[in-house]
């Protein structure tokens, strides 16, 4: 399944001991093969499928 702007939680491989923390990427919009991650607060479509933001005004 490709092109559903669903939000997804990615984990820097990179970084063996988790020091980074997750990132939530839009899957429609990223390409995970070749690496390029778009974040979903970057994707209008994903970022209402997240759960709202304390302290973040919902316009
Ligand atoms: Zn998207």
């Amino acid at each position: 399944m490709t092109g559903a702007h669903e939000p997804v939680v990615v984990y820097d491989t990179a970084d063996p001991e988790h020091i980074a923390p997750p990132s939530e990427i839009c899957l429609g919009c990223s390409g995970l093969e070749s690496g390029h991650l778009v974040p979903v607060t970057f994707c209008p479509k994903a970022k209402t499928k997240l759960p709202p933001v304390p302290g973040e005004p919902s316009s």
